[in-house]
């Protein structure tokens, strides 16, 4: 610390402790306060605002961390993690879809707020806002943080499956239509706990045969991309919950075939198709790998597999971030400036 600095700051010591001692007559500022010099006791009434200024801010000293990464690419998820000593609450905006998460014990003390947020698919690259409001201590902190996001470029896959599933006759279209309703309203519906953990559970053993986000050629025919992520597995083979959750869907739908439907709370779901048998019932609640189904060839399939899907809000993303994340290996998110309302 240079002298001008050591002196400055000393200075400012000398004109919060003048203040209170005029604010406090009464709590023994005297005695302790025999030492001060007459000159630097006496503050003008310029200093005096400037001290009162300086009180008012050290009432309220937020620690608030923030950990989300400043980069993050098209069809994955990322994690914002919010975290101090008495956090409440954080309502968050981003890519036009709101969160608002109330504040849980933190595992090291004090309290958080975690969430997964997606980047859709077709998102263009560019700078995009996510705003948050943060509840700590009674008061609200605006904290606009800016993400990028950076293109991933997804491969193109030829596949053959049965005609029916390609040209669809009317009562198959009526019914996907139906069906993709009644998915639709299962998403929209989302636990305000978290009952998700990073990583996810592996749900079969075997290795990938599809990945998500692949362009496909159905028959030849160009459909919409891959939303999923193909797991290999033996019809029979064990298939486990990713995450703790409540079974929201378990029934047999026209393309995903026998399919379980896990809501894990704050917009995270995972699906898992073409089962050949399901083992569990809508609204029991399961934990991380407890048993879902057995892998099977249910609906459009070329064979059997499990296919594995995830949403958060609405968004589907690719499930292998999330059994590859880890909230812990994400840097703290630097820029931004902290407001005191
Ligand atoms: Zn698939």
């Amino acid at each position: 610390m240079t002298e001008t600095r050591f002196h400055r700051h000393f200075l400012l010591f000398i004109m919060i402790f003048a203040y209170a001692c005029l604010l406090l007559p009464t709590l023994g500022c005297a005695q302790s306060g025999g030492d001060v010099s007459p000159t630097q006791a006496a503050p003008q009434p310029e200093s005096m605002a400037q001290a009162a200024s300086a009180a008012r801010t050290a009432q309220y000293q937020p620690e608030i961390n923030i950990t989300c990464p400043a980069d993050v690419l098209n069809g994955q998820a990322f994690v914002l993690k919010v975290n101090s000593p008495h956090l409440e609450r954080i309502d968050l905006s981003w890519t036009g879809k709101q969160l608002s998460i109330t504040a849980t014990p933190a595992a090291g003390g004090g309290m958080e707020a975690i969430a997964l947020l997606p980047v859709d698919l077709n998102s263009k690259p560019g700078l995009k806002p996510l705003d948050l409001t943060i509840v700590d201590n009674g008061r609200k902190i605006q904290e606009n943080l800016t993400i990028r996001v950076s293109e991933k470029r997804y491969p193109r896959q030829e596949l053959k499956v049965e005609p029916k599933f390609v040209q669809l006759s009317k009562p198959d279209l009526e019914r996907s239509r139906a069906e993709s309703k009644r998915v639709k309203a299962v998403l929209a519906k989302c636990s305000p706990e978290r009952y998700w953990q990073l990583p996810f559970v592996r749900p079969v053993p075997g290795s990938v045969s599809s990945l998500f986000g692949v362009a496909r050629v159905f028959n030849g025919e160009p459909r919409s991309a891959h939303k999923g992520l193909d797991l290999r597995g033996a019809t029979g083979t064990p298939i486990v919950a990713c995450a703790a959750g409540r079974v929201v869907l378990a029934d047999n739908l026209f393309f995903s075939g026998n399919v379980v439907y896990l809501d894990h709370g704050l917009g995270v779901f995972t699906m898992y198709c073409h089962m050949s048998e399901i083992k569990v019932k809508e609204g029991d609640f399961v934990n991380a790998g407890d048993l879902l189904g057995l892998v099977g060839a249910t609906g459009r399939v070329t064979g059997p597999h499990l296919h594995l899907s995830a949403t958060v809000l609405g968004t589907s993303v690719d499930p292998q971030v999330l059994l590859d994340l880890n909230p812990n290996d994400i840097p703290p998110y630097a820029a931004g400036n902290i407001n005191v309302n």
